[in-house]
């Protein structure tokens, strides 16, 4: 089953909207490949600048959470439909850091991911273990919880991060045996929740200290279909860098 990569960037609280104009239209300037697919998420504030400036271009643009009610007091979130009225077709759930920052749980973000998903988003569902859990060899436990956690969402509006929190910022990547193999543990979950056809079809993607350095050895593998990417993501350079190793992957090079 041939899928196409996906690289995201999320940038985190970082890039207000001027900043994340000038970047945006670096990118653009650049010749990128037609694959693999490249989302960018920005902070809230800066969605409708960046709308602005991609509305025609193939780089697709995506919020980094989104709140799973309509309307109402929910002080700081962000309705699904606010996102789409700007035009805004993907949200992040579930990262790391909104876990351990800001006590979001599995349920949490199933919740926020079926409110995406009903509203039309695909939703980039984060997961993946934290140092102590692989320590104490409890990394296939962790992630069959979480991914469980997605079990009445839609498959085809989906797209799973695998992140290992340990990874996430620190320099330190899981290695590719490492990724491959909690890829393809996710994968087999995510047969077991849908369907084997489903499950082939759903991007799973790899978030960890992804770099250019480093990229072309964890998006070769053959159940990580692309990254989600922070730091690196900040910088056109790097970012480009590594659309560019994604499609010299695809392409079998
Ligand atoms: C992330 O925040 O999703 C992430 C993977 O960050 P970094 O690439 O900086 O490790």
């Amino acid at each position: 089953m041939a899928r196409t990569p996906l690289i995201a960037g999320n940038w985190k609280m970082n890039k207000g909207p001027e900043e994340s104009v000038a970047f945006l239209e670096a990118l653009l300037s650049q010749e990128l490949p037609e694959a693999p697919d490249v989302l960018v998420c920005p902070p809230y504030i800066s969605l409708p600048a960046s709308a602005m400036i991609l509305t025609g271009s193939s780089v697709l643009l995506g919020a980094q959470s989104v709140h799973w009610e309509e309307s109402g007091a929910f002080t700081g979130e962000i309705a699904a439909s606010m996102l789409t009225e700007l035009g805004v077709e993907w949200a992040i759930v579930g990262h790391s850091e909104r876990r351990a920052l800001f006590g979001e749980s599995d349920a949490s973000t199933s919740q926020r991911a079926a409110a995406a998903q009903a509203a039309g988003l695909v939703a980039v569902y984060c997961l993946g273990e934290t140092l102590e859990q692989r320590e104490q060899g409890q990394t296939m436990q962790v992630l069959e919880q979480q991914v469980s956690a997605a079990r009445d969402l839609n498959p085809t509006r989906l797209v799973v991060a695998y992140e290992p929190v340990w990874a996430i910022g620190t320099g330190l990547n899981a290695t590719p045996d490492q990724a491959q193999e909690a890829h393809a543990f996710l994968r087999q979950r995510l047969a077991t929740l849908f369907s084997d056809e489903a499950a082939a079809k759903i991007r799973i993607l790899y978030g960890g200290s992804l770099k250019p350095s480093n990229a072309h050895d964890l998006l070769r593998l053959s159940d990580v279909d692309g990254g989600l990417i922070g730091g690196a993501s900040l910088d056109v350079q790097s970012f480009s860098d590594i659309i560019r190793a994604a499609a010299d992957c695809a392409a079998g090079a």
